[in-house]
């Protein structure tokens, strides 16, 4: 499920926000720790399916076959987490529509049962979303969804809502676990790693990008790759059922696409992408 909101063909690299503190801060934290710091956030793609064919999507450009994710390999992705103490956002969906997972309510028991410290967190296109639904995924433990009402008729009717997402917005209208964007079909994203076909999208050097240096993606078949972009799963940095989190993510060859973006290169999927993920997050 794409969350960003982008009106744009591609992002532009912006002279204000290019993120020369944090490339500071990953040089000298590598140098000093001779790792990289731990992911603040992981992506895992309970499946790989979408209900919707936005225009502007990876989905709507490349065939990507069903697969859905093993209970065992969800079991240990959320059982390692424990084991190290993780506490950030981990988002139970990718580039996938999460609610079409049958098994979300009882993924989400797990991942409470074992702790408390995750931030459990969906985007949704809410296209089979009840109110029924979003109070048993909150009474289950789910702390935030992100709900994305697209809409053909945006341009005509900006404020409108889909009409099964009326009641949900009335019934949590002052709570902030639940928002509901405006988007629209006829959005453009970047360019997905080169999945989505875009004219004259490497005008820019685009350099930097912060993605895998926080966010940890592991997709169905429980291999971690790059990171979102990677929508038919080209890069893998390891299966978690052959190594840990923390050794995925020490991977060598994840360090190699990181070593490249801080010198600002781009090398294997990020030389096909145009996304410019170039903000401070660190610092
Ligand atoms: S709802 Fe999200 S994942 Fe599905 S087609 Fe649209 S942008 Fe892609
Ligand atoms: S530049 Fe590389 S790491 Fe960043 S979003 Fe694109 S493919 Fe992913």
């Amino acid at each position: 499920m794409i969350q960003q909101s982008n009106n744009i063909n591609t992002r532009k690299c912006q002279e204000a926000l290019i993120a020369d503190s944090d490339v500071e801060y990953l040089k000298n934290y590598v140098d000093k720790h001779g790792l990289y710091p731990l992911f603040q956030q992981v992506l895992i793609e309970t499946r790989t399916d979408c209900n919707n064919n936005c225009p502007f999507c990876p989905h709507h450009f490349n065939a990507k076959p069903l697969g859905i994710m093993n209970w065992e390999t969800y079991k240990l992705i959320i059982d390692d987490l424990v084991n190290i103490g993780f506490s950030g956002r981990v988002a139970l969906m990718v580039s996938n529509e999460p609610l079409l997972e049958e098994r979300l309510i009882d993924m989400i028991a797990y991942a409470k049962s074992k702790t408390a410290r995750l931030f459990l967190d969906i985007t949704t296109n809410g296209k089979i979303l009840t109110l029924d639904l979003i109070d048993e995924l909150f009474l289950h433990g789910l702390d935030n969804i992100n709900i994305n009402d697209y809409r053909g008729d945006r341009t005509s009717y900006p404020d409108k809502i889909s009409s099964n997402l009326t009641p949900i917005a009335v019934a949590y209208k002052n709570n902030p676990k639940l928002t509901i964007q405006k988007r629209s079909f006829d959005e453009q994203l970047p360019n997905y790693g080169g999945n989505i076909p875009q004219k004259n999208s490497f005008e820019a050097d685009y350099g930097f990008c912060n993605f895998p240096f926080r966010k940890l993606v592991i997709d169905y078949s429980g291999n971690t790759i790059l990171c979102c972009n990677d929508f038919m799963s080209e890069t893998n940095m390891g299966n978690v059922h052959d190594k840990s989190l923390i050794e995925c993510w020490n991977d060598t060859i994840f360090n190699q696409y990181r070593d490249a973006l801080l010198r600002h290169e781009r090398i294997g999927l990020c030389s096909r992408c145009n996304d410019c993920q170039d903000y401070n997050v660190f610092i």
